[in-house]
């Protein structure tokens, strides 16, 4: 076997590898304190603790400063006491139920609080469990309306039939990934003209005697937009009485389900509408918990196919589960809880609220400026979509990200899928933590670059074919 050092064209960058202080001092006296470790082979023996640490600490340096991305929807910031509790319980494994009775408990009162607060009919029957996040929510309720459209169809399957699951072309990765991973056909409503979203119509007029269920997104990914669940549901009903397909809804409330319910009570999405089987959310995103915790519900037990369901042992009894992954860690989902019962209702209102106003504040801004329109302006989710205006011929949204990227902040720029193919914009996602005066200041470093971007000759990234930093 031969390591990296073996050969000598890889002398040079193996030095300039060399990442050992000779302060951090511990490693062998014999004289080998200064010899990198390989970092793509296992090192032959150990090092001290300190000499680990402060290698892989001095490394971790060059990541981004993640209070200044504006690309993710995902926790950045949770109080010390929060980070206490999550230390106490990093050795906590989730799906050890008989082992942590209380984690396991907590997870249910947490799965009974989302149920209370999406309007379950029954929230003390709410069958729901936690996740990694919302992908592994979206797996399960897709797995769930899988199964219940193959049980009513058994006589007819398999066969030729071929599930297909309706959804706009805005969905989060997560659901091409469903589609992918368990052979179900990915219908796809595409964008329209100043509609970004699922169109409630277009959608039932994908749907066949075929279609496992439609997903409506609350929250999407590319705009902030709430997509029209109560319209769908209705358009829906509509079909039923035409056609006799009774077709469910899931909600993927990935953000929106943590803003709805605090922010805008009066919007009806969620399990007020019967026809709305299963909602999932994101406990990292606007539950404000540090990334690793998703939530998935469905509005009764019949809503999840009881075949799907394991049992672990539990008490000396059996405790159901539903779950991909076997062991989890416990420690986020205690967070969650903590947040619940540290914020209450009123604690996570605010917490949007304020959120949303910076959203608000800093959309009105940009919209402001003659350099650029605004496609939403962050009172649904707190994020905003916007674009460079028609006359801008100088620059273009990718110069912008770019640019701005020069200053610390992170905020991606990328193109609209089918049939907005030729719109290119910049998001924003103001979260907890990303205060007014965080906002003031990525404004006056957008107005610092502006004079300079006029002055470019033409927009100078012309490969558009990759978007900066988008997480979707
Ligand atoms: C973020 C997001 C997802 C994926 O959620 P993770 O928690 O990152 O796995 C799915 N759907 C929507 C709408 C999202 O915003």
């Amino acid at each position: 076997m031969r390591g990296p050092a073996d050969n000598p064209a890889d002398n040079h960058s193996e030095r300039l590898r060399l990442s050992l202080n000779p302060f951090f001092g511990e490693a062998d006296p014999i004289g080998s304190m200064t010899s990198a470790p390989p970092t793509h082979r296992l090192p032959d023996g150990p090092m001290p603790p300190s000499t680990a640490y402060q290698l892989v600490h001095d490394e971790l340096m060059l990541d981004g400063n993640s209070r200044l991305n504006l690309a993710t929807f995902v926790t950045t910031w949770m109080e010390r006491q929060a980070g206490v509790l999550m230390a106490e319980c990093r050795d906590k494994n989730m799906i050890d139920k008989d082992e942590y009775p209380r984690t396991a408990e907590l997870e249910r009162r947490c799965v009974t609080m989302l149920a209370d607060l999406w309007n379950a009919p029954d929230p003390s029957a709410a069958v729901g469990c936690s996740t990694t996040g919302s992908s592994e929510a979206c797996m399960l309720a897709g797995l769930a309306l899988k199964r219940r459209w193959t049980t009513k169809n058994r006589d007819r399957y398999p066969g030729s039939a071929r599930p297909n699951l309706v959804m706009g072309v805005n969905v989060q990765v997560c659901w091409e990934k469903f589609c992918n991973f368990w052979e179900v056909e990915a219908r796809l409503v595409p964008m329209e003209g100043d509609r970004f979203h699922l169109d409630p119509q277009a959608a039932a007029d994908l749907c066949d005697e075929n279609t496992i269920g439609v997903v409506a997104v609350l929250g999407s990914t590319f705009d902030g937009s709430y997509e029209p669940v109560a319209e769908l549901c209705a358009t829906l009903d509509a079909l039923q009485e035409r056609r006799g397909w009774d077709i469910p809804v899931h909600v993927d409330g990935a953000s929106g389900a943590m803003v709805a319910p605090f922010l805008d009570e009066d919007l009806v999405w969620d399990f007020r509408l019967p026809r709305v089987s299963s909602i999932n959310t994101s406990g990292h995103k606007y539950g404000l918990v540090y990334p690793g915790v998703g939530w998935a519900l469905w509005r009764t037990s019949a809503e999840l196919p009881e075949e799907l369901v394991f049992r672990v042992n539990y008490l000396g009894g059996e405790m159901p589960t539903f779950a991909l992954n076997f062991s989890r860690p416990g420690a986020q989902v205690v967070a969650q809880y903590y947040t619940f019962l540290r914020l209450g209702r009123d604690g996570y209102r605010a917490v949007q609220q304020t959120a949303r106003d910076v959203a608000r504040g800093l959309a009105d801004e940009i919209g402001a400026m003659d350099d650029f329109r605004l496609l939403t302006h962050g009172n649904e989710l707190p994020v905003f979509a916007f674009t460079t205006a028609p006359h801008v011929k100088n620059f273009d949204v990718f110069d912008v990200s770019r640019r701005l990227r020069e200053h610390g902040w992170l905020m991606p720029a990328y193109t609209f899928p089918a049939n907005r193919e030729d719109l290119s914009v910049l998001r924003v996602v103001c979260r907890n933590g990303f205060s007014a005066d965080l906002a003031a200041m990525l404004l006056a470093d957008l107005r610092l670059l502006l004079p300079e971007l006029r002055r470019q000759p033409h927009p100078l990234d012309r490969d558009k074919s990759r978007a900066t930093a988008f997480h979707h």
